[in-house]
């Protein structure tokens, strides 16, 4: 049997934490007996730090008993994607090439977590490199939905979203360069934001494509996301693309949770073909909740969307083709002796034939055809120029209404192995995530409920202006109200009861 504590929200056990009701020790050590017991099942862990994270979680309790003034998240444990380094947890980006390499510096956003006194669980597994979109190309293996343990739990942050979904975690840290936080959210009921590009630090991030990536917050609720994203956001004068001002707090907005008066913006080139029947239903059922609470609707066009996941897979692979340079048999991790002479490229050729897997290897090919000279004005420039029309876009679109809203994803959770062969098939449950990493917006993953055909998680998104983060927390949290009043408990209450297995 299951320590009931793990299936309640963050919030909830950061206040049980500040009263003293529960322990950090006692709340850790429930977390650490929940991996063990479901832990190889989902699959979502490519390393676990049990004894660094008591060790954090009894010296808050001591902290805690001394009368000290603690943060709120403090004593609560989390979840760090495996892109993110850590000092005392080897990180590596789920790649061959990275395998047991422990970083001489935590990344910022890791820092911030160590500095509230969250103890760190362990590492969650990713795609190689972030690259994907259902961990089946990370090179330790798949992480599975905790809905369906045959399934998908969304990629490239697979290990994030079905820990916390799968009560392994009450909070998970991810990235998203096209939608790595929030399509993985989507398939497993989950909470996933990607903030404002700048909002959260980026150092100590391994790069994928540095103009679209952002380090987000997953969770069970919108509230426990926002305050996560409270702690980890802020100026950071390691990351030059940190922004320098204060996008006030998350926390108040999610707590204010109203949509009276909010114009939705329903874009309309996301919002038919393509989609599944139950997302679209669950979706459109999303519009009149908000409506009868007193949204207006409005429909917008965003013409330019058709093109974003040309433009993505041409701006993305040319960046990764940069970032991924650095991986040369001489600086970090891997390196194999080839056969013959080994010179220093005969080494390096044979190091990343053998660390990179087939996903890296097409997008490195494919970024360094997109900016060879030759191509360049034809492919690179070109996607660039349609990166301004899509900011445009967004532009005339926020014009008419405060936020923008679409079904997260196509689907819900596809079969695992159903598309792993067909990279295309692959990149276009993106769809509708990545316009907002080409623009730097925010966007947010709220859980609707379940598709009536497959009885899988649906989720919708909302995107808001660069810098209106608090709109998608304010927004976010009053779906998901009605959501909870409508159904009469909560999403993830919905979940099958895995230990029962
Ligand atoms: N699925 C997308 C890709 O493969 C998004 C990845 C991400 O956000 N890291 O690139």
């Amino acid at each position: 049997m299951a320590n009931e504590l793990i299936f309640k929200n963050a919030s909830e056990l950061a206040g049980l934490l500040k009263s003293g009701e529960v322990s950090s020790v006692e709340l850790t050590q429930a977390h650490i007996d929940r991996i063990e017991s479901v832990g190889e099942a989902v699959h979502s862990f490519l390393h676990t730090s049990p004894a660094s994270a008591l060790a954090t979680a009894r010296e808050i309790d001591q902290r805690r008993s001394s009368g000290e003034k603690l943060h709120d998240l403090a004593g609560l444990p989390i979840a760090v994607k495996d892109n993110l380094t850590t000092l005392d947890a080897p990180t590596t980006a789920g790649s061959k090439m990275l395998e047991g390499w422990i970083p001489p510096y935590d990344a910022t956003v890791v820092k911030r977590l160590r500095d509230a006194g969250m103890p760190i669980l362990g590492k969650t597994n990713l795609d190689e490199f972030a690259m994907g979109s259902s961990t089946e190309f990370s090179a330790y293996g798949p992480s599975k939905n905790p809905w369906d343990l045959t399934r998908i739990p969304g990629g490239s942050g697979g290990g994030s979203s079905s820990v916390v979904a799968s009560f392994q975690a009450p909070l998970a840290l991810g990235s998203d360069t096209g939608g790595s936080i929030r399509f993985p959210a989507s398939v497993t009921g989950t909470v996933g934001i990607k903030p404002t590009y700048g909002a959260v630090s980026r150092y100590g991030l391994i790069a994928l494509a540095s103009s679209l990536d952002q380090v987000g917050p997953v969770s069970r609720s919108v509230l426990d996301s926002a305050m996560l994203q409270d702690l980890i956001a802020g100026h950071d004068p390691h990351d030059s693309t940190s922004l320098p001002e204060s996008l006030g707090s998350m926390t108040e907005a999610a707590l204010k949770g109203s949509v009276k008066g909010m114009r939705i913006g329903v874009i309309r080139e996301l919002n038919g073909e393509g989609f599944q029947a139950g997302v679209k239903q669950r979706f459109n059922e999303s519009l009149e909740m908000l409506s009868k609470a007193g949204a207006e609707i409005v429909e917008v066009s965003c013409p330019s969307f058709e093109y974003s996941i040309a433009a993505y897979y041409l701006i993305l692979p040319a960046e990764a083709s940069s970032n991924l340079a650095k991986f040369d048999s001489v600086r970090f991790g891997l390196r194999v002796a080839p056969e013959g002479n080994p010179t220093i490229e005969r080494v390096m050729a044979a190091t990343r034939e053998a660390g990179f897997g087939p996903e890296v290897k097409r997008r490195i090919i494919l970024g360094t055809y997109a900016l060879s000279s030759g191509a360049f004005d034809n492919f690179y420039g070109a996607a660039q120029k349609v990166r301004t029309l899509i900011q445009r876009d967004f532009d005339a679109a926020f014009a008419k209404a405060d936020v923008l809203v679409s079904p997260c994803a196509p689907t819900t959770a596809f079969k695992l192995g159903e598309k792993i062969s067909d990279p295309l098939a692959m990149y276009l449950n993106d769809i509708a995530t990545i316009p907002a990493n080409l623009a730097g917006v925010p966007g947010i993953s709220v859980p609707i409920g379940l598709a009536p055909e497959d009885g899988l998680p649906v989720g919708i998104q909302f995107m808001a202006p660069a810098r209106a983060d608090a709109r998608l927390y304010q927004v976010g949290a009053a779906l998901e109200q009605l959501n909870e009043a409508a159904w009469g408990k909560r999403m993830m209450e919905f979940a099958p009861d895995l230990e029962a297995k």
